[in-house]
């Protein structure tokens, strides 16, 4: 193989993105009037739920709350909504290696996409606060969101990205925070870094090819090293 592209998830890998998201929900629950506050430990539990509407409907028939998936569209604009101010009052740090490996990759002529299931304007969001750019100038390409049937742990979003490519599985390695993130990149055949964030430290990342503290290149094993684009 040749590497010839790195396909990023988003949240936990790009950026701790999670607590903001958690604080987003909080509020827009609050604004709603309704009785619900999502700890750290509760958010944890409900992260194994992929998608932010199903987050909610996960939570809701859980608690056994009345809620329709009308509803969760409803307030899940809200929040998204409020997730891009929080983002936009300067929340947001890229993690460790993040920047340096995309300037690197991007000197070295490597693509670089996007394999998440949130939604684009939160990419667009990150990618403004964190580079001063548009996601499409950081990115060749972005898979996100509601755009495949199936999100992570299933293949569809990685699948989606590997065609806007118009590359082969092993021509590409995908980064990770995420035991649903690792299953999903590994289902489409693309091999898997793995940085554990804040909230998935604790997940079991059976099958991802590397397991890192972050991307900063001092982590880098030598195998991985000899792989991505360093100087
Ligand atoms: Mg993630």
């Amino acid at each position: 193989m040749t590497l010839r592209a790195l396909i990023f998830d988003v949240d936990g890998t790009l950026a701790e993105t999670e607590e903001l998201h958690r604080r987003a929900f909080n509020d827009t629950f609050a604004v709603e009037g309704l009785a619900w506050d999502w700890d750290r430990d509760g958010y944890r539990e409900l992260l194994k739920t992929t998608g932010g509407k199903e987050r909610m409907l996960a939570f809701a028939a859980r608690e056994g709350i009345d809620f329709s998936t009308e509803e969760a569209a409803r307030l899940h604009k809200i929040k998204t909504a409020r997730y891009a101010t929080l983002v936009d009052r300067g929340g947001l740090e890229l993690r460790p290696g993040i920047a340096e490996l995309i300037d690197k990759a991007r000197a070295h002529g490597l693509k670089l996409a996007v394999a998440t299931t949130t939604s684009p304007q939160n990419v667009d969001q990150l990618c403004h606060s964190c580079w001063g750019r548009a996601a499409t100038e950081v990115f060749d390409t972005i898979a996100a969101g509601d755009q495949v049937a199936q999100k992570k742990p299933a293949p569809d979003v990685y699948q989606l990205a590997l065609q806007q490519l118009g590359l082969p599985a092993e021509d590409t390695i995908a980064f990770e925070d995420t035991a649903n993130g690792v299953r999903s990149a590994r289902a489409a055949g693309i091999r898997v870094v793995v940085t554990p964030s804040m909230y998935s430290g604790a997940e079991d990342f059976t099958g991802a090819d590397w397991i890192l503290p972050t991307l900063a290149r001092a982590n880098w094993t030598a195998d991985l090293a000899s792989l991505l684009p360093a100087a």
